[in-house]
């Protein structure tokens, strides 16, 4: 079995940690709830954190020329600077992270569905909140989803995998010996071809020449492309590619009939008839009933902690 390690991931303080809403509310959220005995959660209220209290007047995003602008409902005081000084402090101080989960529609949390309003009140687009902005300029290759996103299957297993194989690679890449590196890349080779195949390849070379290269430059290397490779987000082609290689590892092992029957369901996912999640539990099942280690260490089959994958789906 795989171990996992410890995710950082900074969270929306009102997602089940503080009522820090504008309205003294406080919000539970099944994912922060499970997540807290998995992972670091690191709260924040941006909206606090510059000063405002408890309740308060709720705040908007307001387009000004090219400008995004947060100001009071009520008063018209426009709080930009203050969060923009704010989150750098934050920035500053964050010392390991490994992901953002933040807040759906707030205008300083949302995560790509905050409204922004132009004259008349009339609701010009959507974009990230102002926090949420700051944070993806300073962690652009960081997966950052919102809470409502996650109750989708795919969003919720692409994150939590990104999360859980960034932790690891962070405390790989903190580790003095090379053939930790060298295992770490072993367990993550089908997590690599779901998001890059070309980078997989890419850090299969590095691996391969470590020992014609100096230590810490071919840590910060491999650290940096392989944050790249899992800043890209798989399509169906893309899982079905993986699955096709699983197969072909096991498939000596299987009788025709089954042979047959999961070809038809990667077809069927490629198609859109069969979910991502009935195909995995199908071939993490025949994975371990075959006893094969290789595959079963692979953190494509075992990404993050079972519990975190038995959660609730949107209807
Ligand atoms: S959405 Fe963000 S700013 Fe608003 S209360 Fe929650 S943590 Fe604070």
């Amino acid at each position: 079995m795989v171990r996992h390690p410890r995710p950082k991931v900074v969270v929306s303080e009102c997602l089940g940690f503080r009522p820090t809403r504008y309205d003294g509310n406080i919000i539970y959220d099944e994912t922060v709830e499970v997540l807290k005995k998995f992972a670091d959660l690191i709260p924040v209220c941006p909206e606090v954190g510059i000063g405002l209290g408890i309740p308060r007047n709720p705040l908007v995003l307001t387009r000004n020329g090219d400008d995004v602008c947060l100001v009071d409902t009520k008063t018209g005081e426009d709080f930009s600077r203050r969060m923009n000084g704010f989150a750098h402090s934050f920035i500053a101080d964050l010392k390991d992270v490994d992901g953002f989960l933040m807040k759906s529609k707030s205008p300083s949390c949302g995560v790509g569905d905050a409204k922004v309003y132009g004259k008349g009140w009339a609701v010009v687009g959507r974009s990230d909140g102002i926090f949420t902005k700051l944070m993806r300029e300073a962690f652009p290759l960081l997966p950052i989803e919102s809470e409502k996103r996650l109750l989708k299957y795919e969003i919720r297993r692409n994150f939590f995998t990104k999360i859980f194989s960034i932790a690891d690679l962070r405390e790989t890449l903190s580790g003095a010996r090379l053939r930790e590196l060298v295992e770490f890349h072993r367990r993550n080779k089908y997590v690599l071809m779901l998001y890059s195949p070309h980078l997989l390849k890419k850090l299969g070379r590095l691996v391969a020449e470590r020992d014609q290269r100096e230590q810490q430059e071919l840590k910060r290397e491999y650290g940096r492309a392989f944050l790249e490779a899992l800043s890209r987000n798989p399509g169906r082609g893309s899982y079905a590619n993986v699955f096709m290689h699983l197969y072909s590892h096991v498939k000596e092992n299987l009788v025709e009939k089954e042979r047959k029957y999961i070809l038809a369901l990667i077809e069927g996912y490629r198609m859109r008839r069969v979910l991502l999640k009935t195909l995995i539990a199908y071939f993490r099942g025949f994975i371990y009933r075959l006893g094969n280690e290789y595959l079963a260490e692979q953190r494509f089959i075992d990404p993050y902690p079972e519990e975190l994958e038995q959660m609730r789906e949107d209807e």
